[in-house]
């Protein structure tokens, strides 16, 4: 009998699994007729990528998202199940485990709420233990709490720990799985993107009683989409699967998932909890400043947790301001969970803790463009000069792109997946214009900035770039080139470039180039754009010179 059937309750080990779609979908291929499922032929009325499929029945556990998030997290394909958000993997593994009445869960306290619901609408019994005073967690007197409890089947550990950002080390966890071997220790693993400590997700691929939760929700910006699983042994898992229902993933939310772990976003998405990681313990920092903030707790999370004296005083504050933070009373006296959000948020909810702050707004912006041709996501970053890290698929392209981004001074995090097997003409242009249009988000207004530029670098060829960042575009480009490519890149490609890059910015471009190589001259006219550029989004002045440059005062 394998461990899972011997821990399972009798009414799930009698369910037959509800696998009629996946059976059919085994059988035939993407292309037959389907008239089995009593779906509308017709598709939904809804907008061009919207639209995929949705009269069908989605597959209840989509091949791709399998693979595209057993190779994110490092495991086998048969290690996970993908779930309705890690709040659905937690109900499933309760469902399958936890008979009415007769069976126990322990539960770390403080710590997310959805477990004990869970287990409270299943009719289990919730025993809790709670974390020390310093919410710091000992796996020897955790297992001490829970030695003698027939019929323990689960035990929820949250690292790092909502609300209370706590990370527990690995061998702490093991060893609890360990001492409990009748007991699924659920290391619910949520946050762990923005932590430093390792995932037990290989571990549990390995250890019968050891299971792992992730969600895209909180690292890939995925809450609305709902999509998160469980990893663990391929008996465990297939167990907890049968507590699903038949078609539990939505196609539309399928699809989100995709396009979120696609090779064109991975760079940004690492940006951007990099950011979120920053932005916290540089929050962190300044919340000491706060005259009501105390005992300020930097965990592994997307979140900060603290306390205040004088809660009410303060949540009738925020509630005036607009200011949603989560107030957590069973966690601490005056206890709050902030979540890291933009910049503006933040500083809005740092004014409203009483420390001032008075920064210039960021000059950042993301764009996606993706067509039948092309997926691209670029982050530009106009006031850090790092990171730089440039992907088209075309290699020469990604050294003209750095060096725009080099010679102007800003991050640049470009992807592109891109119909390159035909030949590189769609990359080329359609990277433009998105780098143009992040260009133009990230100038916002346009407040403070040079405006103009001009450069004229010279080797053997020389380049003469004029910008003026009107929001009018124009382009000019003058000089030819003999070489029909250089590696992939089609040289005839640069003119177009330099409009695509004027028409989405919003700017006047004037090029000019002359010389032997058209190596070279490609080179100057990228790097001349470069050095033209820095200047022209160059904050100018003294930081109350926030004038738009224009005597009409819009640009
Ligand atoms: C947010 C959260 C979840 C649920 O995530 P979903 O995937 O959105 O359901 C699970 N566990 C913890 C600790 C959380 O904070």
């Amino acid at each position: 009998m394998s461990f899972a059937t011997r821990l399972a309750r009798p009414e799930v080990l009698a369910l037959e699994p509800f696998d009629i779609a996946a059976k059919a979908n085994a059988a035939f291929g993407g292309d037959a007729i389907k008239l089995d499922a009593n779906e509308n032929p017709y598709p939904p009325l809804l907008d061009g990528a919207l639209a995929t499929r949705v009269n069908r029945y989605p597959e209840p556990q989509p091949a791709r998202l399998v693979q595209a998030m057993s190779a994110l997290y490092g495991v086998e394909p048969d290690n996970l199940v993908v779930t309705r958000g890690a709040d659905d993997a937690i109900e499933i593994l309760i469902r399958a485990f936890v008979r009415p009445g007769t069976d126990a869960v322990a539960i770390c306290t403080p710590s997310f709420s959805a477990y004990e619901h869970f287990v409270k609408l299943q009719g289990g019994r919730v025993i809790e233990v709670p974390l020390d005073s310093d919410y710091d967690f000992h796996a020897d007197a955790f297992v001490a709490a829970l030695k003698d409890e027939a019929d323990l089947k689960l035990a929820f550990i949250c690292s790092p720990n909502n609300p209370t950002g706590n990370e527990i080390a690995p061998k702490e966890l093991v060893r609890v799985a360990e001492a409990l071997p009748d007991t699924i220790v659920v290391v619910d693993e949520a946050y762990l993107d923005f932590a430093s400590t390792p995932s037990l997700a290989a571990e549990a691929c390995g250890r019968d009683n050891l299971v792992v939760l992730k969600t895209l929700s909180k690292a890939y910006g995925l809450a609305g989409a709902r999509i998160g699983c469980a990893i663990g042994t391929p008996d465990v898992i297939a167990m907890a699967a049968r507590a699903l229902p038949p078609y539990p993933l939505p196609t539309l939310s399928i699809e989100a998932a995709m396009l979120a772990l696609s090779p064109s976003r991975r760079a940004i998405h690492a940006e951007r909890i990099a950011r979120i990681k920053a932005d916290r313990d540089r929050l962190a920092g300044l919340l000491e400043r706060s005259p009501i903030v105390r005992n300020i707790r930097n965990g592994g999370g997307n979140f900060l947790f603290f306390e205040v004296d004088e809660p009410a005083a303060l949540a009738t504050k925020l509630r005036a301001l607009g200011i949603r933070i989560r107030f957590r009373p069973n966690a601490a006296p005056g206890g709050l969970r902030l979540t890291i959000g933009t910049d503006a948020e933040n500083e809005a909810a740092l004014a409203a803790l009483g420390v001032p702050l008075g920064e210039r707004a960021s000059r950042r912006a993301e764009v996606t463009r993706d067509t039948g041709e092309t997926q691209i996501a670029v982050a530009v970053d106009l006031d850090r000069s790092a990171p730089r890290r440039i992907d088209t698929g075309v290699p020469f392209y990604d050294h003209m792109l750095d060096q725009i981004a080099a010679h102007a001074g800003f991050s640049l995090i470009l992807s592109c997946e891109g119909d390159t097997e035909i030949d590189a003409h769609h990359t080329v242009e359609d990277c433009a214009l998105a780098l143009g249009q992040a260009l133009k988000d990230a100038l916002g207004e346009r407040r403070g900035i040079g405006r103009f530029g001009f450069a004229l670098p010279m080797d053997e060829a020389e380049a003469q770039v004029l910008i003026d960042l009107s929001g009018r575009p124009l382009a000019r480009f003058e000089g030819a080139f003999e070489a029909s490519h250089i590696g992939d890149y089609p040289t005839e490609m640069t003119p177009h470039v330099f409009r695509s890059l004027a028409d989405a910015l919003g700017a006047a471009i004037h090029v000019k180039v002359e010389g032997e190589n058209d190596h070279h001259k490609v080179e100057a006219c990228f790097k001349a754009f470069g050095r033209a550029l820095r200047q022209a989004v160059r904050i100018e002045g003294a930081g109350a010179s926030q004038d738009v440059p224009s005597t009409k005062g819009v640009l």
